[in-house]
């Protein structure tokens, strides 16, 4: 299929978020940029428009939408200049709950979420010490009677402020007490209000990017045994596949991302005059801008692809591994490209390059760096042996 016909297909839900992000222009970002605030305006009127909860069944009041759809979202917001960083996480922690929550937490969590009257927008998995080893996190949560008592610390949880629950993961038995080291870990679901003060402490992180990103600290924290999902000990198995959807929809912001940097540039590059010419006639200028673009088609081809699969059940860990690697890559490069082509202008604020510089960048670190990405192509889609 064509990039042409898939775009033909969510066509109307790309016309209604650029008209709602149209409310929200570039001064809005550059704003909460500047005081690292929250757009919760904006994370309001997606909420009120039905967006955030996209992936939710009807019977608790969502629209029951695919990845693809909320892929679509995500890379309008972006594509439009916007930043879907403060509520993402929505879509793809979503999954876990949707897939192994029992009736009771998703009748207890999944009516509010979709109503707009509680958000699941922190994911608590990396810690400070274990990196990318996930299976050395030290998080620990022990069973005590009808609760579970969490103590250790995470690090770079977006959201944790603003989110009113919290997806964690912690270990519930020792590495090495299962087959497989990622054995051992469970999920649950924590309530923030009243948590906060009272076993969680949060800090805030000052970050090169407007992300809300924090430390999290639990003590001696009380979770309630009835929020552990699904069975102790498969927690890490419950995210998998909420990392491919994580994947496939980082892709899709960074594919909006990047046809915002392309078209930045060479609309520029067609108007600005030096020497008495624009600087678009210059091969110079225009060839960064042509690769860009397609890189950035492809890389759109390889993320509808895999959106396509997810939905349709299929297994895409190769697809969604490729997706998030390829636009990554690209929209990098146009950002590089675009900021070339404006010169001295591109650092100043209120074009809203350099903004969007700092927050496409992160795509090539999490939430997974571009080389575990290539050692998982190497090692699951080559056969190459394992390098750790
Ligand atoms: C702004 C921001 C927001 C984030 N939000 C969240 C969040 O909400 N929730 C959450 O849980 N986490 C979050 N993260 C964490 C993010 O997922 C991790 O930073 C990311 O996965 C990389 O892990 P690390 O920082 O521990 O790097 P490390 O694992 O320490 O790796 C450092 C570097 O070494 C490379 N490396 C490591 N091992 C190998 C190897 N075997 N072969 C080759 N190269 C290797 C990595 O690719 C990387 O480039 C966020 C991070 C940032 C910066």
């Amino acid at each position: 299929m064509e990039n042409s016909e898939i775009e033909a297909e969510t066509q109307i839900i790309r016309e209604s978020v650029k008209k709602l992000c149209a409310d929200f222009p570039g001064e809005y970002w550059r704003e909460l940029d500047r005081e690292r605030g929250y757009p919760t305006k904006f994370v309001q009127a997606l909420t009120d428009a039905g967006y955030l909860g996209c992936l939710i069944p009807e019977e608790y009041g969502g629209s029951n939408l695919g990845i693809r759809e909320a892929a679509v979202i995500l890379e309008t917001i972006h594509r439009s200049g916007g930043n879907g960083a403060a509520c993402h996480a929505q879509m793809y922690i979503m999954g876990a709950l949707l897939r192994h929550g029992n009736d009771d937490q998703k009748q207890a969590y999944l009516p509010d979420i979709a109503a707009g009257k509680r958000r699941l927008q922190a994911f608590g998995v990396t810690e400070p010490t274990s990196g990318t080893d996930t299976s050395r996190i030290r998080t620990w949560a022990k069973r005590d009677g009808d609760d579970y008592v969490v103590n250790g610390q995470k690090v770079w949880t977006s959201r944790a402020e603003h989110s009113d629950l919290m997806l964690l993961l912690a270990r519930t038995s020792e590495r090495g007490s299962g087959p497989k080291p990622h054995d051992g870990m469970s999920l649950f679901i924590v309530e923030m209000e009243g948590a906060v003060g009272n076993g969680i402490e949060i800090k805030p992180i000052r970050a090169m990017l407007n992300h809300n990103s924090t430390e999290v600290f639990f003590d001696n924290l009380r979770v309630p045994a009835r929020n552990l999902i699904g069975e102790e000990g498969k927690g890490f198995r419950y995210i998998l596949d909420g990392m491919n959807a994580e994947r496939i929809l980082i892709a899709h912001e960074c594919i909006g991302d990047s046809r915002w940097f392309i078209e930045k540039a060479s609309t520029y590059a067609k108007e600005r005059i030096v020497f008495d010419r624009p600087i678009g006639m210059n091969q110079g200028i225009q060839f960064p801008i042509a690769t860009s673009y397609a890189e950035t088609e492809a890389a759109a081809l390889m993320s509808a692809k895999a959106a396509n699969m997810f939905d349709a059940g299929k297994s895409c860990g190769a697809e969604a591994n490729m997706a998030k690697l390829l636009a990554s890559e690209a929209s990098w490069k146009a950002a590089d490209a675009c900021m070339q082509t404006y010169g001295g202008f591109a650092y100043a604020e209120e074009y809203d390059i350099e903004r969007k510089f700092r927050e496409t960048r992160l795509y090539r670190t999490a939430p997974i760096s571009t080389n575990l990405i290539l050692s998982y192509i190497a090692e699951h889609v080559l056969g190459m042996p394992r390098s750790f």
